[in-house]
């Protein structure tokens, strides 16, 4: 299991990482490490022919699955679909979810959780273009 690591942290910042992507196995919470407000992000991995080992569902959040590399199949409730590298699945809240890799590379994903119905403004309706200097 690979371990989350707190690699800076300011006022109003925080930057976490796990490391290697190609290295990572099992689950990782990002939530604590970063201490989002929002969200919880998870990264997963699943070997070849594994799926996680149970199914669940939501009360009050949705997940959005990003697949980072591998492929698989999703199953939402009774429905079976194919996912690979740059699949995006969104799960409403009660319903059951799970994911199987399929592919002979490992299955990698971020799973986002947050609050059902939540986004209010996003990207432009919420952002504004600032004038500070770059110090990169
Ligand atoms: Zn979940």
């Amino acid at each position: 299991m690979s371990e989350i690591k707190v690699l800076d942290k300011g006022d109003k910042f925080a930057h976490a990482s796990i490391g290697s992507l190609h290295g990572f196995e099992g689950k990782q919470f990002v939530k604590d490490a970063t201490g989002a407000t929002s969200c919880e992000i998870s990264f997963g991995t699943l070997p070849t022919g594994e799926a996680v080992p149970f199914f669940h569902s939501h009360k009050a959040n949705e997940e959005n699955y990003i697949i980072l590399s591998g492929a698989g199949k999703f199953q939402v409730d009774d429905e079976v679909f194919d996912i690979a590298e740059g699949s995006v699945v969104r799960v409403s809240t009660g319903s059951d979810r799970n994911l199987r890799c399929t592919s002979a590379e490992p299955l990698c994903y971020i799973c986002i959780q947050a609050k059902e119905g939540s986004l209010g403004g996003y990207t432009m309706t919420d952002a504004e273009i600032t004038e500070r200097q770059s110090l990169l």
